[in-house]
């Protein structure tokens, strides 16, 4: 910082929408927008509308007097950082964009491509519910199941951009069919989707993880039983993921987390059961809310400033 207020363009790109912010270095957000996806178009306006977005939240914080000084995106998908390529998406429909350069040329700015959940985990580990330890595992709990290992501050990625698939953990063998073709993974019994399917199959009637958390708390057996179910599957995940990272702290994030003390009490407990010599690491909830994807979005893009500059 010298003088200029410099911000960077940050955006967060999901299925059905984008989260766009100018965010200081330090974290603190200027300014925010939002804009609809529109994923059925095809991922060349998909394209054309992030550059368009992204072009104009730098108008918009050189009209306000703040100095953009790099872009930072994050997709969903497999994603490689080092390319700067959105190499596949489900839910946008990305195959192989190389849209960090397309960024930086229509911006004329340095910037960065990350993955939403890499990101998401990179800022709750540096601003978030992880700031005090070095060694932090954050997990995304909500259609799917997905995490990022954080280690002093840097998220793994992986040899092909795909680090961090704890939901694919096979924790069930003769459990349901998992989105990714196989049977008994994680994310097919423990997601906030699985929950939900997994009690309206019982149950005969529609329900959302939520309420089969507020059903099972209020006494009814077989939310109860759907329930525990799923928490001991993610116990099973999560031990898995002790093993592998030995992290101090877990975060957990997306829409299950808001479940509260109904998911982080038992969660605990049974994680608990299943640790022998592995030290058990401190088990919290996500602080930043839908924010982290562009606060680590633009984390990301300073990084790749501090890097360039070095
Ligand atoms: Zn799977």
């Amino acid at each position: 910082m010298n003088g200029r207020d410099e911000v960077v363009v940050a955006l967060d790109v999901g299925g059905t929408g984008m989260k766009c912010a100018l965010v200081r270095p330090d974290g603190t957000t200027v300014h925010t927008e939002r804009h609809a996806t529109d994923a059925g178009r095809g991922p060349d306006a998909v394209v054309g509308t992030i550059l368009d977005v992204a072009e104009g939240l730098a108008g918009t914080a050189r009209a306000a007097g703040h100095t953009p000084v790099a872009c930072g995106i994050a997709v969903p998908g497999v994603v490689d950082e080092t390319r700067g390529a959105a190499v596949w998406s489900a839910n946008v429909g990305f195959r192989d964009v190389p849209l960090r350069e397309l960024a930086a040329t229509r911006l004329g700015l340095p910037a960065a491509l990350g993955h939403d959940v890499r990101v998401g985990g990179l800022a709750e580990a540096r601003l978030g519910a992880g700031r005090d330890a070095g060694h932090v595992l954050f997990v995304a709990i909500g259609t799917g199941i997905a995490a990022a290992h954080v280690v002093d501050g840097s998220a793994a990625t992986g040899a092909h951009g795909a680090a961090g698939e704890i939901g694919h953990i096979l924790v069930r063998p003769d459990g349901p069919r998992c989105g990714c073709g196989r049977v008994g993974c994680l994310e097919a019994v423990a997601s906030a989707s699985a929950i939900g399917r997994r009690y309206t199959e019982l149950a005969g009637a529609p329900a959302t993880a939520a309420e089969v958390a507020d059903r099972a708390a209020a006494g009814e057996r077989l939310a109860g039983d759907v329930w525990r179910e799923a928490v001991e599957a993610l116990a099973d995940g999560l031990a898995t993921g002790q093993a592998l990272f030995d992290v101090a702290t877990v975060v957990l994030g997306g829409g299950l987390a808001q479940a509260g003390p109904r998911l982080f009490d038992p969660l605990r407990g049974a994680l608990r059961e299943r640790l022998t010599f592995h030290r058990e690491p401190r088990l919290v909830a996500a602080a930043l809310g839908d924010e982290a994807g562009c606060l680590g979005a633009a984390l990301l893009a300073l990084d790749t400033l501090a890097k360039e500059s070095r």
